[in-house]
C-alpha cells in the first residue's frame, strides 16, 4: 500500500515569526488529533528549515521538506543549496520540478533528473511534480505529456532508486487558481501514472509509490480528491498556509 502523505507547500511566504507560528499552531492542534499512519510534511523556505525542523521532533508523523535543491554537488555556484547541506541539517524531502521552478526558473529535464538524483544520494525523498498546461489539455494530450514528463526523468532511475520517489500530479492551471481538476480527469491521470509505472518498474513498486494531487485543494473539496482509488495525498499550495485549514485537509485523509 502506498504511504498517504499530505505535504504543505509554503512557498516563499511568511517571514521567521509567521512561520514558526504557523508551525506551532498546526502542532497544537495535532496534539488534539493525529492520525500516525498520514505523513504530514512541511515543505519551508531554506532559511526556516532548521528551525520548524527542531519544532516538530516530538512528533514522528511530521517530516520537513526542502521545495528545491541545487543541481550541482557543490562548489561555486552563488546562492545555491545543495542535497547534502539539506541532508546535515536532516531534511529528509525535497520537491523537484514544481512548475513554478520549471517555468520561472528554466529547470528542463536534464537539470531535474540530477536534482533527483542528488537528493536519492543523500537519502532525500523526491517529491517529484508533473503537470500540463491548460492548452495541453484542450488538446486533450495531457495524459500524454504528463506521461512524458516522467518518461523523459523519473524513468530513467533505476527500479532501486524510482522506488524512493513520490510523484505529485500537479495540473498548472489548477494550481493557486481556486480551479480544481474534476474527480473523474484526477483519477484518470493517476491511474495512467499509476499504470506507466507498472509497465516500467513492474507490479510492485507500482502499487508502492505515492502519488499526490495538487493544485488548490482546500478543506472543502479535499475528502473527495483523497477519496479517489489511485490519489494517496496531496501537495498543498495556499491553503497550507492556514494552519486551521491544512489541518482539515490532513483529517480529510483516512
Ligand atoms: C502548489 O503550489 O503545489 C499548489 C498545489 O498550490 P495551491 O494549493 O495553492 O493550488
Amino acid at each position: 500500500m502506498p504511504q498517504n502523505i499530505i505535504a504543505a507547500n509554503w512557498k516563499m511566504n511568511n517571514d521567521e515569526y509567521a512561520s514558526k507560528t504557523l508551525a506551532y499552531d498546526f502542532l497544537k492542534l495535532l496534539d488534539k488529533r493525529n492520525n500516525p499512519e498520514v505523513l504530514k510534511l512541511l515543505c519551508v523556505p531554506f532559511p526556516f528549515l532548521s528551525q520548524i525542523e527542531n519544532m516538530c521532533k516530538g512528533n514522528e508523523s511530521v517530516k520537513i521538506g526542502a521545495q528545491n535543491c541545487s543541481s550541482f554537488q557543490k562548489g561555486a555556484y552563488t546562492g545555491e543549496v545543495s542535497a547534502s547541506m539539506l541532508k546535515s541539517l536532516s531534511i529528509e524531502y525535497v520537491i523537484i520540478g514544481h512548475s513554478e521552478r520549471r517555468e520561472l526558473f528554466y529547470e528542463d529535464k536534464n537539470t531535474l533528473f540530477d536534482k533527483v538524483n542528488l537528493a536519492i544520494a543523500n537519502n532525500i525523498t523526491p517529491i517529484f511534480c508533473c503537470g500540463e498546461s491548460l492548452k495541453e489539455r484542450k488538446v486533450n494530450n495531457h495524459l500524454n505529456h504528463v506521461l512524458s514528463q516522467l518518461k523523459e526523468t523519473v524513468f530513467n532511475l533505476t527500479k532501486n532508486d524510482f522506488s524512493k520517489i513520490v510523484i505529485a500530479y500537479e495540473p498548472i492551471w489548477a494550481i493557486g487558481s481556486g480551479k480544481t481538476a474534476s474527480n473523474k480527469d484526477i483519477q484518470e491521470m493517476h491511474r495512467a501514472i499509476r499504470e506507466s509505472i507498472k509497465a516500467h518498474f513492474g507490479y510492485g513498486i507500482a502499487n508502492k509509490i505515492s502519488i499526490l494531487y495538487g493544485g488548490s485543494v482546500k478543506p472543502i473539496n479535499a475528502k473527495e480528491i483523497f477519496d479517489l482509488e489511485d490519489v494517496n495525498g496531496g501537495l498543498i499550495g495556499g491553503a497550507s498556509l492556514d494552519s486551521g485549514d491544512f489541518f482539515d485537509i490532513v483529517n480529510s485523509i483516512s
